[in-house]
């Protein structure tokens, strides 16, 4: 199983080249996203054609992390001939909430599936993908990516408000792709995001093969941010850019 970081900033930034959360995980010819942020749509084409991506997997309504689903919709429906549909995994009303921001009744399905997401199993192609529910908005969720039973998964927090909320996905060995949105700072009252000490503190107990950070808002700073994740955990922990590739 193949990660690949397409996007990895937060909401919004002044970092240079930063794109919206999004990530490509790949198994024996099986691609899928996970989060479609801004910016995030251009950066498909490199690794796979947008239509040939088998799922899009979404893990909240906030637009940071699903808003190029419209260039993605108007490249199936205007690009391509014939048209090609996409399947997306997402929060209940992603379809309506795409319909608002158009105006437009039908504007989602016209070119996407959109299921909703939910805490089962969804098989697709070569991966199992499972959601389980994390505190941020009424209906956010992490999810946990896997290509075989007993083999190492990735665990990806999407945005997430606590740390404990992820302990049920995350078997010893997995990778966890986890948001760290404060930084080395305390969270601010009400929110739901984590920082490096809750993310440190939830490594030491999962005991993850390896800690991905990502998500980290405009004016944190990374090495301050390593090292409150390491001051828990002893782990090999890094940030990820777009660009990162990991092998899992
Ligand atoms: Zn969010």
């Amino acid at each position: 199983m193949r990660l690949t970081v397409l996007g990895a900033g937060p909401a919004y930034t002044d970092r240079r080249d930063s794109t919206g959360a999004s990530y490509l995980v790949e198994e024996d010819g099986t691609h899928l996203l996970l989060d479609l942020g801004q910016g995030s749509f251009p950066r498909i084409f490199p690794h796979v054609p947008p239509q040939d991506v088998d799922a899009i997997v979404v893990s909240h309504l906030h637009p940071d992390h699903f808003i190029d689903l419209v260039p993605l919709r108007h490249y199936l429906r205007y690009h391509l001939e014939p048209a090609r549909r996409v399947r997306v995994l997402a929060p209940t009303a992603l379809g309506e909430r795409l319909d608002c921001l158009h105006a437009q009744p039908g504007f989602t399905a016209e070119a996407l599936d959109v299921e909703v997401l939910g805490t089962r199993d969804h098989h697709i192609g070569a991966l199992t993908v499972r959601g389980a529910l994390v505190a941020h908005t009424d209906e956010s969720y992490a999810m946990r990516v896997s290509a075989a039973e007993g083999a190492p998964g990735l665990v990806y927090s999407g945005d997430c408000g606590r740390a404990d909320d992820l302990a049920p996905l995350a078997r010893a060995g997995d990778t966890l792709l986890v948001e760290v949105s404060f930084g080395e700072g305390p969270v601010p009252p009400g929110a739901m995001h984590l920082n490096g000490d809750g993310v440190g503190r939830l490594a030491a107990a999962t005991r993850p093969g390896r800690v991905l950070l990502t998500h980290l808002q405009m004016g944190h700073d990374v090495e301050a941010t390593l090292a409150s994740v390491r001051a828990a955990y002893d782990g090999p922990v890094e940030f990820v850019w777009p660009g990162s590739a990991f092998d899992l």
